[in-house]
């Protein structure tokens, strides 16, 4: 119990304001002042009262738990938390128990108020019980407002039914007659034992005070009014009678005044209730307006030809809602967009079968032109007998979400520099194409477009125009299709263009797709200006038929590409068609591919030398030269798989394990006087020199081993060199400065010019063995020898002539200058130990 005197100045009043008291205690809100120490009610208004059914003294003073007023204190501090943390309690339905122990739904909201430096709570309460019992009653069941109009409509056949059975009495005044006659059956129904003869007016003491006026009316009027009026019976109940009232009736040969009385109190009682539920509904469907008003969302309903005969909701602020226009006809005949026939099939096929439907998406035009998108939900209305009546549900505009869809969309499945289907997508859609195909049965045809040169425009010019090369490439390329096919750009300066229905024989198709790559070709070589400099590009081009499923998606890309590649093998800027031949090769390719990193796996390299040798025969280095000891296929010769180690980039660890196969030979050399002096010279390919860590690992490679740089030497070709010329003379300088030396291998076969090699920090040259091998009988091979003997004198590089056979060819190249040999004339490449370092 708490210390609050009851006849303290209410709180409220306390600031001195008449106007606050006023407005708290006028207010039709309930609201009640609690105190935050302790929770007791300090101040209350009349409608709290009222509300809780207390009077004032017994709740000032008292805690809601000492009312018994919350279910238990969890609940009231469950309600009450968020106020803990500075957040607010608005609108939240609690259930209380009220002074006569009955449960009602209060709606809450509480606000925290400082009065006079101590913290209170103000409640405001509202009793929601009836709404949302009638919004239950619309959630559960939207048809409640039709069960009561029925209800309403059986109650009045049910009145016609009474009128013939119910009990029915009258009453008669004689003329100059102060007494009324009341029949048998009056005094039935009004339980006043027989019939009776009574002074006018005394019958009508038992008439209600509220509606005895109304009687009397009827009784003066006389004019076959009726009136239906309660009636008090002497056992206190009170019952409805219907009156009707005539004057000067003829009974038999006497005129009298007359009337009919009637029981009505079940019918009466049954149209109460249903009255009392249309009226409940009504409030809900008013609620319900209400909501839908304040939402996006609109209401409507259809007749049973699915026909609009309703809209609610607020056209006003979001005019998504349809306006009258469209009442009377149906969703399919109102002129919406967005919507495909087969949706619209499904649709209808929907509705006719009376099913609930939902986020039925179409466009629909607004009144500036503009489209929106609408999402619609609508469930089927049934009447009490289970006949369909229509349809009813909600819509709401979705323009926002489909924008974001679009959005999503367009991120996920389009290159954002050309907004062209990216690979994604271009997969979706070719897997489409190729069932389409399939059904239709039509060829379709993939082009594989690759830019040749772009690299160099990007490299040498700079990104931007790069992408902006790639933008006008997106452009040309949509310009040479059909709206249908697709153009995608896969990343980098790969396009892929799709064609379909291009033939229904391969012929066909081979022509239309060759036509489509040749307009390709011609858009695609126009000049381009970058930014106002003119820019010339070509493509290459693969193409790939398809005709229904025989290949996957997959596979047609990689035919698509492999065809490309053909392209730029046969010179670039020109069309290749996918031919089995080169897909062989190229399956045969991913076999070995797999097949060596297995190789790797399990070790089946080992390294083969051959001696160089000096113009006596003895031997002053060897060439390491990499044998793949196949587990099933025996010795494979390089030539086989150094080319695909290449291009899988696996050339690199190859590579890697050669020179340190070599390091640690040199080692092993290195420790003997005989063999010291020994070189190894082992080859390095393109892809394995321009590694960034090439360099760094080589010498981390010599550092570990403890190898003599000055013995390594490494064979490098011309066609590495000339590709990247700056970077590589930067690496042979690094590494040339530890002392490994450099040989240019296979000389002569390459473009290089003089200036070139003179710029190179080289050491050596190697005569191609093809020179080498007619050098006796082809004199032009001969010059070619001479001259490269002669220019290397000049240049001071030393020069090995590779592949050597015969003492005639030795012979030959050691008169023009030549002091170092390589061939099966002095020995074939062997395992190290099978090598003769030392003539015999
Ligand atoms: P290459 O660097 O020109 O190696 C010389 C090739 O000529 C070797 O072929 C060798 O066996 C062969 N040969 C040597 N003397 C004669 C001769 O008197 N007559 C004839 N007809 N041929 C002779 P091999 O061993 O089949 O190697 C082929 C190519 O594979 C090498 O050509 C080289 O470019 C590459 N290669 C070999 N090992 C490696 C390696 O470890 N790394 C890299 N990147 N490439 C390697
Ligand atoms: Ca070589
Ligand atoms: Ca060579």
């Amino acid at each position: 119990m708490s210390n609050v005197p009851h006849d303290d100045p209410p709180l409220i009043a306390a600031g001195g304001n008449a106007l606050y008291r006023a407005i708290f205690e006028q207010s039709p809100e309930a609201m009640v002042l609690t105190r935050v120490r302790d929770g007791v009610l300090v101040d209350v208004n009349q409608a709290y009262l009222n509300l809780c059914g207390y009077s004032r003294d017994r709740v000032l003073g008292r805690t809601a738990m000492e009312l018994s007023m919350w279910a238990d204190e969890a609940t009231r501090e469950r309600v009450l938390s968020p106020l803990a943390t500075g957040g607010q309690v608005r609108d939240v339905d609690v259930t209380l128990r009220t002074q006569d122990g009955s449960l009602r739904q209060i709606c809450i909201s509480v606000s925290q108020v400082e009065i006079q430096l101590q913290a209170y709570l103000l409640f405001y309460l509202r009793d929601v019980t009836a709404l949302r019992m009638a919004q239950a009653a619309v959630l559960s069941d939207e048809q409640a407002l039709e069960r009561a109009n029925e209800q309403l409509n059986r109650q009045l056949t049910l009145h016609q039914m009474t009128e013939a059975v119910a009990k029915v009495g009258y009453w008669v005044v004689y003329p100059g007659d102060a007494m009324v006659h009341l029949s048998r059956g009056y005094c039935e129904i009004a339980q006043m034992g027989g019939a009776q003869v009574v002074p006018v007016g005394e019958h009508l003491q038992s008439v209600v005070d509220e509606d005895r006026p109304l009687v009397k009316r009827a009784l003066k009027q006389m004019d076959d009014a009726i009136v239906e009026y309660r009636w008090r019976r002497p056992d206190g109940k009170v019952i409805w009678l219907r009156s009707r009232v005539q004057r000067q009736v003829e009974l038999g040969v006497i005129r009298a005044e007359f009337g009919i009385v009637q029981d009505i109190s079940s019918e009466r009682a049954a149209l109460q209730v249903a009255a009392d539920q249309l009226a409940a509904t009504q409030r809900s469907e008013e609620r319900f307006r209400a909501l839908t008003a304040l939402s996006s969302d609109w209401y409507w309903e259809q007749d049973a030809e699915f026909r609009f005969i309703r809209f609610d909701g607020d056209h006003e602020s979001t005019k998504a809602r349809p306006d009258e226009s469209y009442l009377g006809k149906t969703r399919w005949d109102s002129g919406v967009l967005g919507v495909t026939d087969a949706q619209w099939e499904a649709h209808r096929a929907a509705v006719y079968a009376h099913e609930v439907f939902l986020d039925f998406q179409m466009q629909r035009t607004r009144e500036d032109g503009s489209l929106m998108w609408v999402s619609i939900s609508g469930a089927p209305v049934f009447d009490s007998e289970g006949s369909f009546k229509g349809y009813r549900g909600t819509g709401r505009e979705i323009s926002a979400r489909k924008q974001a869809e679009a959005d999503i969309e367009r991120l996920a499945f389009y290159d954002p520099l050309t907004e062209l289907p990216n690979r994604r997508l271009l997969i979706d859609r070719l897997s489409q194409a190729i069932t389409a195909s399939a059904r239709r049965s039509s060829y379709g045809a993939l082009l594989f477009i690759d830019l040749d040169n772009f690299k160099v425009l990007n490299d040498t010019r700079g990104h931007h125009l790069g992408d902006e090369l790639l933008k006008q490439v997106a452009h040309r390329l949509t310009g040479c299709v059909r709206s249908a096919d697709t153009v995608a750009r896969l990343g980098g300066d790969e396009f892929v263009v799709m064609v379909e229905e291009i033939g229904d024989t391969e012929l066909d198709a081979a022509a239309q797709a060759d036509a489509v790559g040749k307009k390709v070709l011609i858009a695609l070589n126009q000049y381009y200006d970058l930014e106002g400099q003119t820019h010339h590009s070509s493509p290459s081009i693969g193409v790939a038929l398809f005709f229904g499923q025989q290949q996957s998606v997959d596979e047609l890309l990689q035919r698509a590409d492999l065809a490309m590649y053909q392209s730029k093998a046969a010179g670039r800027n020109t069309l290749r068609f996918f031919d089995p031949v080169m897909q062989a090769a190229a399956s045969a390719r991913a076999v070995l591919e797999a097949d060596l990193r297995r190789a790797m796996e399990e070790e089946e390299f080992l390294l083969h030398y051959q001696p160089v040798v000096d113009e006596v025969g003895k031997t002053t280095g060897v060439e390491a030269l990499l044998r793949w000891s196949h587990s099933t296929r025996g010795m494979v010769a390089p030539a086989e798989f150094i080319p695909v180690a290449e291009q899988t980039g696996l050339i690199f660890a190859l590579g890697q394990w050669v020179l340190a196969g070599a390091c640690m030979q040199l080692v092993a050399w290195g420790a003997s006087p005989s063999t010291r002096r020994l070189t190894i010279a082992v080859n390095v390919s393109a892809r394995q020199f321009r590694h960034p860590e090439f360099t760094p690992q080589l010498l981390d490679l010599l550092r570990i081993t403890g190898a003599n740089p000055y013995r390594l030497k490494l064979e490098l070709t011309e066609s590495m060199l000339l590709s990247e010329f700056d970077d590589a003379i930067g690496k042979m300088g690094e590494l040339r400065s530890m002392g490994v030396s450099f040989a240019l291998d296979d000389f002569g076969t390459g473009y290089s010019s003089l200036s070139y090699l003179k710029r190179l920090p080289l050491d050596q040259l190697k005569i191609d063995q093809s020179f080498v091998r007619d050098v006796l009988v082809d004199p032009n091979d001969a010059a070619i020898a001479r001259t490269i003997l002669s220019l290397a004198r000049s240049l001071d590089l030393s020069v090995v002539a590779e592949g050597v056979e015969t003492a005639g060819q030795r012979d030959f190249l050691l008169r023009n200058g030549c002091k170092a040999f390589q061939g099966f004339f002095f020995g074939r490449p062997v395992p190290l130990e099978s090598l003769q370092l030392l003539p015999d």
